[in-house]
């Protein structure tokens, strides 16, 4: 992606020197406080749209049950987890090794091809930052200009309270984030409770809840941009997931170059930039998109619709900013089958398939049944002979599971060691039975046996397992006679 850009600059005559500096960073290593102008435009609109419903999808999910359970939850404290409706805990720990390896794998291919368009509209920092507090800033403090007036003014009434309100806002939207990130780990009913029991019994939630207030709350009124910048892994990683073909955020040079300002009545031999920088002044993150695709840009759209609004002016095609590749750019062409989407593509299918089938398959009891370890077999009266073993019972579903076995395969009988088995939602339980058979029925030193469960009536699973018998002696002694 470097090479890329890098590739744009020397086509377009720039020189590498931006490369050296941080927007966001003056000369001296001071902050650079970025005061982007209000971006206007078809863009623009859109991304408030998709950000009105994504903040809808964010703070109603917790909501949403199925039955009586969340259809979303992710205690990681617990470790246990709802997703889409179903309970998954420790014991799918593998699912989750493979769903994390299927969203990676995702992530690479998904940005081969479109770039950073998660950045620009779907990651929640850009949705806060861009479509609610600086929103927030816009409507109390004015435009870019006068915001930046009010921060290098004196305190006067009228600046305490433009902050004032400013603050509180944000502490408040920051609270309102912090609870429902709670919600998703406590569910709604648990941070009910913790807002209504008295503090003494939730300590911890209510701290978390404290906590992660104030991280948003310094985020979003301090931190701001530097989290894409300095902070987020999947910004550092672009140089090495985008390639020339990636649909980027990009200034076509080919059109734009030679830039120069625009003279009133006379003949333009210029590139169609007339150098005006209102692309620059909307930047939320302080680049220059006209030297290339940088890693600070965020794909926020706002130098696209500046760009379209000056070119709608002064009577050119829209676009000299668009989303287009750099190959695009210079070739005029687009390919999207790269051989490096077709190879994350096909391990995507794979993945997919895997992970589709083990969900599918997916049982909600879970039960193993070996032979006792250091066990033979035990003679009973009547002519009868026994094999200990140990049961384990995992109930992955949300209701209490009354758990028996049925010897399905082999003549003989189960006799339970203690009560039934009863497992609660979540849990595991371990019990030990026998199983008798008559010896005449015994043919083999190791007969295989197969052991129905039956969770609250209903068969869930067969499982396979042997059963051992005194074979070996019958025989001697027989031969014996
Ligand atoms: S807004 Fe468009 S015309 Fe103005 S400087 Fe940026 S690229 Fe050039
Ligand atoms: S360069 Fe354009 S798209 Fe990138 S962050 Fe700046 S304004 Fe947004």
């Amino acid at each position: 992606m470097i090479e890329a850009a890098s590739q744009n600059n020397v086509d377009s005559g720039n020189d590498q020197s931006f490369r050296d500096s941080l927007g966001i960073v003056s000369k001296s290593g001071k902050r650079n406080w970025v005061y982007p102008k209000e971006p206007k435009g078809r863009y623009t609109t859109a991304r408030t749209v998709m950000s009105a419903i994504l903040l809808i999808i964010l703070f109603g999910t917790p909501f949403i049950k199925v039955g009586d359970h969340p259809f979303l939850l992710l205690n990681i404290v617990d470790r246990k987890f709802i997703i889409f409706g179903f309970p998954f805990g420790p014991h799918d720990f593998f699912l989750f090794g493979l769903m994390m390896i299927t969203t990676i794998v995702f992530v690479f291919l998904f940005t081969a091809v479109y770039g950073r368009l998660f950045c620009g509209w779907i990651c929640p920092q850009t949705v806060f930052m861009e479509s609610v507090f600086r929103k927030i800033d816009y409507w109390l403090e004015g435009d870019h200009r006068a915001q930046k007036r009010l921060n290098e003014s004196p305190w006067t009434a009228e600046k305490i309270i433009k902050k004032g309100a400013k603050y509180i806002l944000y502490f408040a939207i920051s609270f309102i984030i912090g609870n429902t990130l709670l919600a998703y780990i406590v569910g709604v009913d648990g941070l009910w409770k913790i807002v209504i029991d008295p503090p003494s019994e939730h300590v911890a939630g209510l701290t978390a809840m404290l906590v992660f207030t104030g991280i948003f709350y310094w985020i979003f009124i301090w931190f701001r941009e530097q989290a894409c910048i300095l902070v987020c892994p999947y910004g550092r990683l672009q140089g090495v997931l985008l390639d020339p073909n990636s649909l980027v955020i990009a200034y076509d040079f080919v059109r734009g170059e030679p830039r120069g300002k625009m003279k009133r009545n006379q003949e333009r031999a210029l590139g169609d930039c007339i150098d005006c920088k209102e692309c620059v002044v909307v930047c939320p993150t302080g680049i220059d998109i006209r030297n290339g695709t940088q890693l600070e840009c965020v794909n926020c759209t706002a130098c696209i619709d500046a760009c379209d609004t000056v070119m709608e002016k002064i009577k050119k095609p829209r676009g000299l900013i668009r989303y287009d590749s750099i190959k695009g750019i210079k070739e005029r062409t687009r390919k999207i089958f790269t051989t490096r989407v077709i190879g994350y593509s096909v391990v995507q299918v794979v993945l997919l398939t895997i992970l589709t089938y083990l969900l599918a398959t997916r049982s909600e009891i879970d039960t193993t049944v070996f032979r006792t370890p250091g066990m033979f077999y035990q003679d009973q009266p009547h002519d009868k002979v026994s094999n200990l073993y140990d049961i384990k019972v995992l109930n992955k579903t949300f209701d209490a599971q009354h758990v028996e076995l049925k010897l399905l395969k082999g003549e003989g009988d189960i006799k339970m060691i203690g009560d039934d088995i009863t497992v609660l939602p979540q849990e595991s339980a371990q019990a030990k039975m026998f199983i008798f058979m008559d010896k005449d029925h015994v043919k083999k030193m190791n007969t295989p046996v197969e052991v129905g469960v039956y969770a609250n009536g209903k068969e869930v699973q067969r499982i396979s397992t042997s059963f051992l018998g005194p074979v070996e002696k019958k025989e001697k002694k027989e031969e014996h006679k």
